[in-house]
């Protein structure tokens, strides 16, 4: 069968592509056509995942899975969440991100946040869900430069570098976006 993973991020797709079973002839948006940028405008993860997953469905007819994630901070209120990638505006800065969250974070107490995936999966127009949690702490200055987005501020629990300070090997065990792939993997199995 064939299966559409919404991403242009063709390492994204050699990784997944190496987990699931050999019947599964996975495809990037690349590979169907789909060059226009697929809208991103809801109001929750969960949304977003399910939006990109339908919109490929619906417009290419593919089967589809999408994902979307976020940076829940609990004494933000589970800001930045949806609005991770433009929290410190359109332009998409992670750098200018990491430094709206610090400030945002200054003289807080409760430094817990967590990173949020969904994957959402649209088969034959059924609607499964998947999610992958990762807890952890927002450091006060950035460490490390592995990574991307807000790596060099969060701390996995259990850890006591961040995400942008360990090996990528070891985050990818247990990052988010792991979990919530290890899920729809073992769906498919
Ligand atoms: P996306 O849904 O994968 O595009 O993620 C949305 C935003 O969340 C990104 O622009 C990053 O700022 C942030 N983000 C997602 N995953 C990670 C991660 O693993 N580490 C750090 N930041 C991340």
């Amino acid at each position: 069968m064939k299966l559409v993973f919404a991403t242009h991020n063709l390492n994204k797709l050699k990784e997944v592509k190496a987990l699931l079973p050999k019947h599964i002839e996975l495809l990037s948006l690349d590979d169907i056509g789909c060059t226009e940028e697929i809208p991103e405008e809801a109001d929750t993860i969960e949304e977003n995942a399910i939006g990109k997953a339908n919109y490929v469905k619906n417009t290419y007819g593919y089967d589809c899975f999408a994902d979307d994630t976020g940076l829940e901070v609990t004494a933000l209120n589970g800001a930045p969440g949806v609005y991770s990638a433009r929290y410190a505006g359109a332009e998409k800065s992670d750098l200018k991100n990491i430094e709206k969250l610090l400030n945002e974070l200054d003289g807080k107490k409760d430094r817990s946040a967590r990173f949020k995936t969904v994957i959402a999966l649209n088969l034959e127009n059924e609607k499964i869900l998947f999610q992958g949690i990762a807890e952890g702490t927002i450091v006060e200055t950035p460490r490390g430069d592995s990574g991307f987005g807000y790596d060099p501020v969060f701390k996995p629990s259990q850890y006591d570098q961040t995400f942008a300070e360990l090996p990528l090997s070891e985050k990818n065990k247990i990052s988010h976006r792991a979990k919530a792939m290890q899920q729809l993997i073992d769906y498919f199995k």
